[in-house]
């Protein structure tokens, strides 16, 4: 226990007690059982699904403009067998189901307008005026304010405006009186309590600029410096105080720069605070060092300490990515870090102002005590709670420290909803103070035990998590890049610089262990940047591709027969080479096909997830499986590879797929002859390194990049081929497949023929879809990277009722993000892979335009134009799905927007194609979603999430249709395909006599 803060542990105690006897008897307005709120947050408390419906049904709620779309959600969420249901709903929408009509229409209205009071309980007003009106109340009250503007999600640039306009506009209603309010506190002159300014307001760094992100922090920062200076400087005006919260993790590092931008532009306005979240295990040493920095620039902070509001959402983004979760993950632990750094803050309080923002007894009556022993004078820290959440410590704060600021949001109801649904969590979670000591009325004495010893407890009763079991251990995704992790944006510069150093040599062929030159040679260069010559490869012809087919082929009878074990180990040993050299197998994709920072880094994340996935599918399949029960017979089923494989890439994942199809037939036995796309020849020659730092003996891998002109249908028609592993376009891939069906002279097999084809992916936007997640998902899985995955969208199906809307902000995000060379992470999007590609686009988007209205054209620079493959970001409406921009394979940055009257429609438009790839759909209706399941016929189909972006295992990846032959790519079937199987019998009975075995059918 610390010591300092242990010693005062007496005193926190009976000052504890003490606030909790000045408030005996009162309860906050939400658990207050009286009214309709207090009602349903104790249903919500006792029952965990009524409390998931019930949240999701208030952050939809805004979007249900009918009375019919009222009732039928109403249904949805609701009507079920649950008992548990309270009352006032389940009679309300079992009443809609049954007759409708006026009793319905009265009752929905009633759910209504009880959840819009719900939410004015947390939010002060919904226009300027009435925010206004609400502080003076307020003021009157005794209570300070601070503003904050609700309105966290902008997709775009006009957005973003529009909430920086919001506070210029409702500072400007605030100015119209602030002169007339008496300062708090009976002071005369212009503060509250002699030295707070009257007017505070808090913004959320984020939505000041549309395209912010950890990866670019100095762009991410000048993005929000444009629109929060207008703020600060009317703020600086009037005298008042800004305050910037503290939002994801992901935005804290840009939010720490712009208030030191901010600060030390303007060192002279002192009034400028920034919020740290005690959660963050990182928290000690943030606030560390940011006081470090306001003592070497000399000038006075003020920092608000919260235990931070997105627990459930850092935790949960961190396991989905691998990322070690940054927060505490035992509540004590974010109390205990509150109590610490409160104290660093106030040791510092020459130079630093603390309001502490917490509703927790404990928390503030040890911050209490804490000031009062360090003798830190009133004026350097203050209180502050959310308005509405708790009024009772309000009150007992005002008693005591005199000093309380009310957190007030204003604004619409529809942005104000996620901000709702955030409160309603905090005041349900089990862990809340206000929950645990209102609504569970749990023992004084504990709620105000040192959270130190409150952790001893818990950690007592558990049992320690088991060591790793020694050996192979589960797969998992191998984890994504986090930039919000210095050394990672640091490193991706640096091994640009390290590869960039090694271009333009000449790429040797690599057949039977040995490298190999040809004549004939073909430059890869950057489609970002012609001049610049990533590789000159060369080109296999019939010959070297006849060697290579020889040297796989006398390679396959002794690698066939290594054990799966062994040939699983040789897979590890290359993820490992791929994890080590993670960035530079990165930047070398950025270099040569135009893939973003993190896109690049995900390629080389799947390829590592492919080779961990497949040792452990090969080590499963490689046990030979007893087959029956019949005594006196013992018959195992087992594989054996195939034979020799031709594995024919593609450049979009230039080592992800190549890796994924070369490492299944590898482990399976199957040498292999691995044609790279021309495109990608450089990044395919990053497997011969990784092989052979692998060990993986001569002749099982060959490395043939070559012209498809000359030496693809040879390679196809190899009769000593067995297996053809391809992924590229439906034209290439029908046309192997007729090819492979034809047995040539010498042949002893019938080929395999796995061909990953193309997609015309849709998705659909319900008509309650939450537009802040669906324009974003749409956006990326449109444009990112160009849009040529095969998983992108091509086609974005919207219902009618929600289609100006969706339109409007799917316009004006596309007009917001960068465009530009993948090389600096601020772009959005780059040059497509070639001139072949970039003609082929150019020439859909002349089609688009005549077949639709164009909604966006965007292009880049002049000057970028004529150093790249650069093709217009492009989005054209009213098409319907006769078009040819509806039916055809673009690969690229051509979204065509499709109307639907309802779901029906949007369904059958989605189904048109002779594709079945992905698809993805946006809804909050739970009936529509499952109707998707069940009639949005592709191969992955991806609900309230975008469409691409697949992951090994999570989301085994192949379509069917014109999409493809064969089994899903990292997924358990897969490996089948490159195996044969062979099943052996054998007779145990000698003499009649046979040996029981275990697992036979025989007597107990
Ligand atoms: C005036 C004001 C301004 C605010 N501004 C911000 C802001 O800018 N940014 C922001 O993020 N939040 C902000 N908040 C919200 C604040 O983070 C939460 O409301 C607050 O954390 C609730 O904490 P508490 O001390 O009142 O309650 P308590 O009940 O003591 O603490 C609850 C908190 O503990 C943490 N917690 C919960 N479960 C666990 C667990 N299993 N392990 C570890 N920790 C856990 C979470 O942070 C949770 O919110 C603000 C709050 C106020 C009052």
């Amino acid at each position: 226990m610390t010591t300092e803060i242990s010693s005062l542990d007496p005193r926190i105690l009976a000052r504890g007690r003490e606030f909790f006897a000045s408030i005996s008897g009162e309860s906050p307005s939400v658990f207050n059982k009286g009214w309709w709120t207090g009602k349903v947050m104790d249903w919500a408390m006792k029952n965990e699904d009524f409390k998931v419906q019930m949240f999701r049904f208030v952050d939809v709620l805004p979007y249900l403009n009918t009375s019919e779309s009222l009732s039928r959600h109403i249904e949805e969420y609701f009507a079920g067998e649950d008992s548990n249901i309270p009352d006032v709903l389940k009679w309300g929408a079992t009443k809609t189901k049954i007759g409708g009509g006026l009793v319905a229409k009265v009752l929905n209205k009633t759910i209504r307008s009880n959840i819009e009071s719900m939410a004015r309980q947390f939010i002060i007003g919904q226009q300027a005026k009435e925010a206004v009106k609400g502080i003076r109340k307020l003021r009157k009250d005794g209570f300070a304010f601070v503003l904050d503007l609700l309105g966290e999600a902008t997709v775009s640039e006009v957005e973003s405006a529009a909430y920086r306009d919001g506070y210029l506009e409702v500072l400007d209603a605030i100015q119209k009186e602030y002169a007339k309010w008496a300062p708090l506190g009976g002071d005369k002159g212009e503060l509250d309590w002699g030295h707070a300014p009257k007017i505070n307001v808090a913004v959320k760094p984020s939505a000041f600029y549309s395209q912010s992100k950890p990866v670019d922090i100095d762009g991410t920062v000048e993005g929000m410096m444009a629109n929060i200076e207008p703020v600060f400087r009317k703020v600086m005006d009037m005298g008042g105080f800004l305050c910037i919260d503290m939002e994801q993790l992901k935005y804290k590092d840009c939010t720490v720069e712009l208030y030191k931008r901010l600060r030390t532009k303007y060192p002279d306005y002192p009034h400028l605070g920034i919020v740290f979240q005690a959660y963050l295990r990182s928290v000690d040493d943030d606030v560390r060092g940011f006081l470090a920095w306001a003592r070497e620039v000399n000038l006075p902070v003020s920092i608000r300490l919260v235990k931070g509001a997105y627990w459930d959402y850092e935790t949960v983004l961190a396991k989905q990515n691998g990322w070690p979760v940054p927060v505490w993950t035992h509540k004590p632990e974010s109390d205990m870090a509150y109590e610490r750094v409160a104290k660093m803050i106030m040791e510092n309080h020459d130079i630093c102002h603390f309001a502490c923002a917490s509703h927790n007894i404990r928390t503030i009556s040890a911050v209490m005590e804490m000031a009062g022993e360090m003798g830190v004078p009133d004026d350097k820290y203050e209180f502050q709670v959310l308005y509405g959440m708790a009024e009772p410590v309000r009150k007992g704060l005002k008693n005591v420290a005199k000093r309380v600021r009310l957190y007030c949001p204003y604004g619409d109801l529809l942005p104000g909803m996620a901000y709702l649904v955030r409160r309603l969590l905090e005041n349900t979670a089990n862990e809340s103070f206000l929950k645990q000591t209102f609504a569970d009325e749990a023992d004084m004495d504990r709620l105000l035990e040192n959270p130190e010893a409150t952790l001893r407890r818990q950690l007592e009763g558990k049992c320690v998590a088991p060591e790793p079991e020694e050996g192979l251990q589960r797969f998992d995704n191998h984890p994504m890049v986090d930039f919000t992790v210095e050394a990672e944006r640091l490193a991706f510069p640096g091994a640009l610089e390290k590869v960039r150093a090694t271009l333009g040599r000449k790429v040797p062929l690599f057949i039977d262990g040995q490298d190999v030159e040809t004549d004939d040679v073909i430059d890869s260069y950057n489609p970002a940047k012609l001049e610049e010559v990533i590789g000159t490869v060369c080109q296999a012809g019939v010959t070297e591709v006849d060697r290579a087919v020889e040297a796989a082929s006398a390679a396959y009878l002794s690698w066939r027969d290594v054990s799966p074990q062994e040939r699983a180990e040789t897979l590890l040993r290359a993820a490992q080479y791929l994890k080590d050299n993670i960035h530079e197998y990165s930047v070398l994709q950025t270099l040569e096909v135009g893939k973003q920072w993190d896109q690049a880094h995900a390629d080389v994340c799947e390829a590592i997830d492919f080779m961990e996935y497949y040792a452990r599918e090969m080590i499963r399949l490689g046990e030979p499986r007893r087959m029956g029960h019949a005594p006196g017979e013992m018959s195992h089923l087992f594989y054996q590879g195939k034979g020799v494989a031709a594995v024919i890439a593609p450049w979009n994942f230039p080592l992800a797929i190549s890796v994924g199809m070369v490492s299944a037939a590898i482990v399976c036995g199957c040498p292999v002859v691995y044609k790279p796309s021309g495109i990608s020849s450089c990044v395919g020659r990053g497997l011969v390194d990784m092989w052979k730092a692998a060990g993986l003996p001569d002749g099982v891998f060959n490395y043939c990049p070559g012209r498809g002109s000359v030496m693809g249908d040879h390679l196809v028609d190899h009769p000593d081929v067995a297996v053809i592993a391809f992924t590229g376009s439906m034209e290439v891939g029908l046309r192997i497949q007729e090819r492979a069906a034809v047995v040539q002279p010498g042949q002893q097999h019938c080929k395999r023929v796995i061909a990953e084809m193309g997609g015309k992916n849709a998705v659909i936007i319900d008509d309650d879809a939450d537009l802040d997640e669906a324009v974003l998902g749409v956006l990326y899985a449109a444009f990112g990277f160009q849009g040529q995955k095969c998983s992108a969208c091509s086609r974005v199906v919207v219902l009618d009722a929600i289609y100006d809307r969706f339109v409007e902000r799917l316009t004006e995000a596309a007009e917001s993000i960068k465009l530009g060379p993948a090389e600096n992470p601020a772009n959005y999007m780059g040059p497509v892979a070639d001139k072949g590609a970039q003609e082929n686009v150019l020439r859909y988007v002349k089609i688009a335009e005549q077949e639709g209205t164009v909604l966006v054209k965007r292009e880049v620079s002049d000057d970028l134009k004529a150093t790249g493959c650069y093709v217009p970001l492009t989005i054209v409406g009213d098409i319907t799905r006769e078009h040819r921009i509806a039916q055809e394979e673009v690969f690229g940055p051509v979204l065509s927007v499709m109307r639907a009257k309802d779901m029906d429609e949007a369904l059958d438009i989605a189904n048109s194609t002779r594709f079945a790839l992905t698809g993805a759909i946006y809804s909050r209706s739970p009936a529509n979603l499952e109707r998707a399941y069940r009639e949005f016929r592709v191969g992955n189909l991806y609900l309230n999430k975008h469409s691409v972006g697949a992951l090994v295992e999570r989301h085994a990846f192949g379509g069917f249709k014109m999409s493809g032959v064969g089994s899903k790519s990292g997924g358990p079937d897969y490996l089948i395909q490159f195996l044969d199987p062979r099943l052996v019998s054998e007779n145990t009975m000698r003499r009649g006599f046979a040996p029981i075995e275990e697992g036979d059918d025989w007597f107990v």
